[in-house]
């Protein structure tokens, strides 16, 4: 019967909360967000909300009763903001009902965009980050064929948005910091795939290149001046250059944080009665404290957490993560995690223009990006849950046929 209360009424909140219903739990559960939206999904946000081939009520992830019926309280539109530990009680914004207690408190409180240190904030009217409905519809209002669109960071976010920009007619030039594209999440030949793919639908790749400055009205920029004296005109830009995880409302009230709300393998942060799940949460994985950004590891990470809540026998979090991007016509879908590769080998697939490259650490398969390839990342998903080892030299064969491993 102990009382539940959730702060983030997000992906990994709301899957908490079922799941927590759906396993017995009885006690009071409450489940607070500040946005004024029910939980919703995101990945839509960067692909078929953006184009407008997915309407509003799509991304909801639950129908408006199921709270009620299952018994959750959906509180909306209401920051938390400050934790009381001694008194066992989060205090909310706003006059009406403003605290809950708790027995168990956790934070799914998801992150932020990193914003651009250079620029003023709240940022210039022409100037965008993506993370919730609201920058989206912002968005997709000044999306108009022609216009001009400067996207500053070559990572998923933005790939997916210079890809849906490109089949609204809108002219992209996508510049990226590091050597190259994708270069903190994906092999260098993964990134060359999405790069042609890319420059083939007339979008403009800079690489290894920093802004040094803008031009234009503060309030509105009309082009970036690269440190190599390269400058870039635009009508709108957005920056896609990271995330940085909620943790304030944690490390203000004393918990240990270090780039995200550390947890064990079971949630647990340094107060027994608090846990962190999602975006939010640092955890052991692979021999690392990692932060893992995805739907799959929110959800997982957030019914691990409801079964140990409520049968605490269960083992560490083990997750077996997988992720996916859509760029026009091309599906990537990844599984497992790529950390420490040594090595890369890459396949065709049977149907024309599927590709799939194979990550090794030390011999061992780890991880796998399988372009327009369900069959490799089903293969790749069922080879890491049975830790089934294709050796570098069976992968590199072109006649070795996977189905008969
Ligand atoms: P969130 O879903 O962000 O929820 C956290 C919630 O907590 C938010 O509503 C926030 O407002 C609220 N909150 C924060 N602080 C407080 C507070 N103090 N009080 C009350 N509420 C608070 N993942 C994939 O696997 N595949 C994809 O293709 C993909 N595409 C994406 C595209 C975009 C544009 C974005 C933004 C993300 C994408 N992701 C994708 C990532 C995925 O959406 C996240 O990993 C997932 O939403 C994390 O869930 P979460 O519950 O931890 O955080």
């Amino acid at each position: 019967d102990r009382s539940v209360v959730i702060v983030g009424a997000g992906q990994a909140g709301s899957a908490l909360a079922f799941r927590l219903r759906e396993i017995g739990h009885q006690g009071p559960i409450a489940l607070i967000g500040e946005e004024i939206w029910p939980p919703y999904q995101r990945p839509p946000l960067s692909k078929k909300y953006l184009t407008g081939e997915l309407e509003r009520d799509r991304l909801f992830l639950k129908p408006a009763g199921a709270y009620d019926e299952a018994g959750i309280e959906l509180v909306l539109g209401r920051p938390v903001t400050g934790i009381d530990r001694a008194a066992r009680r989060v205090l909310l914004a706003g006059v009406d009902n403003p605290e809950r207690r708790y027995d168990i408190l956790v934070l799914a409180t998801g992150g932020s965009p990193r914003l651009p240190e250079d620029l003023s904030d709240p940022l210039p009217d022409n100037i965008f980050t993506l993370r919730g409905i609201g920058d989206a519809d912002r968005m997709r209002a000044s999306f108009a064929p022609g216009r001009r669109l400067l996207v500053v960071g070559g990572g998923y976010i933005g790939l997916e948005l210079a890809a849906v920009a490109r089949l609204q007619g809108l002219e992209v030039t996508l510049i990226e910091q590091a050597p190259r594209i994708l270069g903190r999440v994906a092999c260098a030949e993964t990134a060359d795939y999405f790069r042609e793919l890319h420059t083939g639908q007339g979008v403009m790749i800079r690489e290894g290149v920093a802004i040094a400055g803008y031009r234009g009205p503060v309030q509105r920029p009309s082009a970036v001046v690269l440190a190599d004296g390269t400058e870039i005109s635009f009508d709108l830009a957005v920056f896609g250059i990271g995330l940085v995880p909620n943790d304030a409302l944690a490390s203000e009230a004393g918990l240990h944080c270090d780039g995200g709300v550390l947890v064990d393998g079971w949630g647990r942060t340094s107060d027994p009665g608090i846990f962190a799940v999602g975006d939010c949460a640092r955890l052991p994985l692979d021999g690392r404290m990692l932060r893992i950004e995805s739907v799959h590891n929110a959800i997982a990470q957030a019914e691990h957490l409801a079964d140990y809540l409520v049968q605490p026998d269960v083992s560490a979090y083990a997750p077996l993560p997988w992720f996916w991007s859509d760029q026009y016509a091309c599906k990537l879908q990844i599984a497992g995690l790529n950390l420490g590769y040594t090595s890369v080998v890459t396949r065709r697939g049977s149907k024309s223009g599927s590709l799939s490259n194979w990550y090794f650490r030390d011999g061992k398969m780890i991880a796998c990006d399988a372009m327009n390839d369900a069959r490799s990342f089903m293969l790749a998903k069922r080879w890491l849950a049975a830790d089934r080892q294709p050796t570098p030299e069976m992968m590199a064969d072109p006649a070795w046929n996977p189905a008969s491993f």
